[in-house]
C-alpha cells in the first residue's frame, strides 16, 4: 500500500516527527475554512500517488484563504502524470534554509535496510543519484543489528548539519526507522526533509509504501483505506475495498492484468493498435477465483467498457484459478466481449475450461490486442 502524504503525514505525527499544521481538503471551500483554522502562509499540494507534483504545478504557495481557495481550484482540476487530482493538502508553509534527503528501503538483494541520506534535498531520488551521485550516502543496516548510533553520526556528518542538531537529527531518523520495522515498511522517504530558519527539522513530504501482505495486522492503515474511498467513483470505491489497483481512464477496452508491469504493456500495446484503454487494473501475484471474479465484475460493471482484454501470466498466478474467475464473473454479472491472452502455470487447465464455455484463448499478445481494438470498434 502505497500512502498518500496525508496519510504519512498521519504515521509522522504518531512517531514524534515534526510536520506542519495541515488538513485534508477536497473542496475549494473546505480548503478556505482549514486556512482559516491554521497560520499564514500557505502551502496547497495536490495529493496523489505520483512524483514531481512540485514541477506539474500541483503545489502552489498563498498568503491568504482567499488565495488558497483559488489554487485549490486550480489544483484540483488538474491531472498530474494521469491521475486527476481529488483532494489537496493546506498546510502551514514552512521556512526552509535547505532541503535535506532522508530514507530507508528495503534492499532486496542485499538482504538489509539501506539509509540514504543526502545533503540535496527536494528533487528525486533518481535525479539526486544521476546528477550527484557522491552526495548520497548508503549505510546497510542488518535487520537484525538494526539502526546504530555511528550510523547516524555518519548520515549527520554527511548532511552536513551544525552540531547542535545531532540530538534532533538522531530522535527523526530513529523514529523513522522505527515506524519503518513497525509499519512493515518498503520504503520511508522524506524528501525533502527541511532545516528551517529557525533551526528545526521538519518534514515537509513523505513517501510510504507498506508490504501489502502485512496490511492484516495494520488496521490502522485498513481503516485510512477505507476513508479514501469518499473521493472516488462507485467503482473505484468497490475496487479499493476489495484491495485492487484500479484507475479509471477515458477510454472503452477494458484491461485486466496481473503484475502493475504487464498490465501497463498491455494498455501501451491497445493504444499502439489505436484503442483507448478505460482503466488500469492489476489483480496481482497469486490471485484466486474470487480476487478474478471480484476485479472482472468491475469492468463488466463499467458501462464506457466494450470489449475487456485480460492479460495474464502464469506464475504464482494459476491460469486455471484466473479461467474460473473468468467464467463465474461473466454468468454473475452479465457478458461483455472478453479477449484472454493466457500464458504459463496451468495453462491448459485454464485454456480448457475458458474454451469449453466458448472462450478462445490467444497465445500472442499482440495478437490479442490487435482482436481486442477491433472488437471495440465494430
Ligand atoms: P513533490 O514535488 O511531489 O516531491 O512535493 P514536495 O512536497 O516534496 O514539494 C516539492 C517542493 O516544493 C519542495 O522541495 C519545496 O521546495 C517546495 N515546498 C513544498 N512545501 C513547502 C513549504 O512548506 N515551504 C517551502 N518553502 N517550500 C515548500
Ligand atoms: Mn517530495
Amino acid at each position: 500500500m502505497n500512502l498518500y502524504e496525508y496519510e504519512g503525514r498521519l504515521l509522522f505525527k504518531k512517531y514524534g516527527i515534526p510536520v506542519s499544521n495541515s488538513g485534508l481538503a477536497s473542496s475549494p471551500k473546505e480548503a478556505k475554512e482549514i486556512a482559516e483554522r491554521i497560520n499564514p502562509p500557505y502551502v496547497v499540494k495536490a495529493q496523489v500517488l505520483v512524483g514531481g507534483r512540485g514541477r506539474a504545478g500541483g503545489i502552489q504557495f498563498a498568503e491568504t484563504p482567499e488565495e488558497v481557495e483559488e489554487a485549490t481550484r486550480r489544483i484540483l482540476g488538474m491531472t498530474i502524470r494521469g491521475v486527476k487530482v481529488e483532494k489537496v493538502l493546506v498546510a502551514e508553509k514552512v521556512d526552509i534554509e535547505q532541503e535535506l534527503y532522508v530514507s530507508f528501503i528495503i534492499n532486496r538483494g542485499g538482504r538489509t535496510i539501506d539509509f540514504l541520506v543526502s545533503p540535496l534535498g527536494g528533487i528525486n531520488i533518481e535525479e539526486i543519484v544521476k546528477e550527484k551521485a557522491e552526495s548520497l550516502l548508503r549505510q546497510e543496516i542488518d535487520p537484525l543489528l538494526g539502526l546504530q548510533e555511528f550510523m547516524m553520526r555518519k548520515a549527520f556528518k554527511h548532511a552536513g548539519l551544525s552540531k547542535q542538531l545531532y540530538g534532533d537529527f538522531k530522535a527523526l531518523v530513529s523514529s523513522l526507522y522505527r515506524l519503518f520495522i513497525e509499519y512493515d515498511c518498503e520504503l520511508t522517504e522524506i524528501n525533502p526533509l527541511a532545516l528551517t530558519k529557525d533551526y528545526e527539522l521538519v518534514a515537509i513530504d513523505s513517501k510510504i509504501i507498506v508490504d501489502d501482505n502485512s496490511l492484516y495486522r495494520h488496521p490502522d492503515l485498513l481503516e485510512l483505506r477505507k476513508e479514501r474511498v469518499r473521493f472516488k467513483s462507485d467503482l473505484e470505491r468497490k475496487a479499493e475495498l476489495y484491495g485492487l489497483s484500479y484507475v479509471e481512464l477515458e477510454g472503452y477496452i477494458g484491461i485486466l492484468g496481473n503484475g502493475a508491469g504487464l498490465t501497463m504493456a498491455t494498455m501501451d500495446l491497445v493504444s499502439y493498435y489505436g484503442g483507448k484503454p478505460a482503466n488500469f487494473l492489476d489483480i496481482g501475484g497469486g490471485a484466486t477465483k474470487e480476487r478474478v471474479e471480484k476485479a472482472l465484475s468491475i469492468l463488466l460493471e463499467n458501462n464506457k467498457v466494450k470489449v475487456v482484454f485480460i492479460n495474464i501470466l502464469g506464475g504464482i498466478t494459476r491460469c486455471d484459478e484466473v479461467a474460473q474467475g473468468i467464467i463465474s464473473a461473466l454468468e454473475k454479472y452479465g457478458v461483455k466481449p472478453v479477449v484472454v491472452r493466457m500464458m504459463g502455470t496451468r495453462e491448459e487447465e485454464g485454456k480448457r475450461i475458458l474454451e469449453n464455455e466458448g472462450i478462445h484463448v490467444l497465445d500472442s499478445m499482440e495478437e490479442a490486442a490487435r482482436i481486442a481494438v477491433e472488437l471495440a470498434k465494430g
